[in-house]
């Protein structure tokens, strides 16, 4: 397959070349959204609309039927046991505060520890942070080495019987590692511990198979796998959903309400309260049948470009790479000697090239690494090539601008 074909299937790519090409390689904020994504929102909006669960009339019912058929696939994509262990939440940070909220109301005690690791995004520490400060719980952390690379040979003194939870990240947004999440499963499994995994960078890149992992909860976003806005899912174990609270009170999630009490519905409404995003789920199951039908070409592709941009890169003078270059996703951050990130991002942009610099919401690990924030290139299926040349190529000559070779500071003092 081309590298063009799966381009193609981005229309902003078509709009924005028709003047100047845009490079973007900030898809580990959000990725860009096939016609099939924009397509199925459209088509729910303009011919389909009604809502769910709720009406005898027939477009609730094809409305509703569409909705658990996405539940279905979306199980059938990260080799869930159930569709009942699929929670439509906002996204990640929805998944997070649901289920550490929901934990906190019975199954987490103080003095009890809490495990998460040195390079988690900020959605994957505060709430628990916030719960632990609640209920007299502690935060372990796993270390990082000095690239930002998980220190694992320590596990079993930071996963011990004191554990309650262990909430790891399968990918650092921030770098682009993958992290050994089924050896610290795998650690948490021999306590009895109760694991959550962090997957919003991973499900674009990698195929998940919960079952394979054995982990206990799992939550991404829509908005990161070519999905909507809005729209994230929380994977759990159907034993322990079953176990635990609702999270927000509201219509859809209850079976009975009278003024002396109410009671709720099973799995997954109980954890549904309100409207939910119904075009949004209908997207994200647009998009999720995109890779699934695209798998080996998205992969193809990220490899290519992967490889090219880190031979483009060791070429820089002065450039420092964190994280781990034979074990990524196809995302790169680094800094380089004497440069300003902002000052980079900046100049770049100005050359139609978008990516991110600063501490990419991981606040923690910047501290560990000694660095205020990196430049991050995170790179997607539709990207290409000459997206890449043509970064490098930029990225030289505004070096130039901004780290003046010695030569050429003569000549400027020269001219003063
Ligand atoms: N965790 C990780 C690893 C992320 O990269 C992000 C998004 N940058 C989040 C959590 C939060 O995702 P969202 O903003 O979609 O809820």
């Amino acid at each position: 397959m081309s590298e063009s074909f799966l381009r193609q299937q981005f229309p902003i790519f078509q709009q924005l070349n028709d003047d100047k090409s845009w490079v973007y390689f900030d898809n580990g904020a959000t990725t860009q959204k096939p016609q099939i994504v924009i397509d199925t929102v459209n088509r729910f909006y303009s011919q389909q609309n009604a809502n769910v669960h709720r009406a005898s009339h027939r477009a609730s019912a094809a409305a509703t039927e569409a909705f658990e058929q996405t539940r279905k696939d979306v199980a059938a994509f990260i080799n869930a046991r159930s569709e009942k262990e699929i929670i439509w939440t906002k996204g990640t940070t929805e998944s997070v505060n649901l289920i550490a909220s929901v934990l906190a109301k019975g199954h987490l005690s103080s003095g009890d520890e809490i495990v998460l690791s040195a390079l988690e995004h900020h959605a994957n520490i505060v709430p628990w942070q916030q719960i632990a400060n609640e209920h007299g719980l502690r935060l372990k952390i796993i270390p990082v080495d000095e690239n930002g690379v998980l220190k694992v040979d320590n596990i079993k003194n930071v996963i011990t019987n004191k554990t309650a939870l262990v909430a790891i990240s399968h990918v650092s947004n921030a770098l682009g590692n993958i992290n050994p999440v089924a050896l610290i499963i795998a650690q948490a499994k021999k306590h009895g511990v109760l694991t959550f995994v962090d997957g919003a960078q991973a499900v674009a890149h990698m195929s998940v198979d919960v079952q394979a992992l054995d982990c206990d909860f799992y939550a991404f976003s829509g908005h990161k796998v070519f999905g909507p806005t809005g729209i994230g899912v929380l994977y759990g174990r159907q034993v322990l959903l079953d176990g635990l609270p609702p999270y927000q009170m509201g219509g859809e999630m209850i079976e009975k309400v009278s003024f002396s009490g109410t009671t709720f519905q099973g799995l997954p409404f109980k954890f549904e309260a309100g409207t939910p995003n119904i075009a949004g789920v209908l997207g994200l199951g647009a998009a999720l049948a995109f890779v699934r039908q695209h798998r080996a070409a998205i992969h193809t592709q990220e490899q290519a470009l992967y490889t090219a941009l880190i031979e483009g890169l060791q070429s820089i003078d002065g450039i420092r790479f964190w994280g781990e270059t034979s074990n990524s996703i196809c995302t790169q951050s680094f800094t380089i000697e004497g440069v300003n990130n902002q000052d980079l991002g900046v100049l770049l942009n100005e050359h139609n090239i978008a990516l991110r610099v600063g501490h990419h919401c991981a606040m923690p690990l910047m501290e560990a690494l000694g660095i205020e924030g990196t430049v991050r290139i995170s790179l997607s299926c539709y990207n290409t090539l000459e997206d890449v040349s043509r970064f490098v190529d930029v990225l030289k000559r505004v070096l130039c601008t901004l780290r003046p070779t010695s030569s050429s500071v003569e000549v400027l003092a020269r001219q003063d």
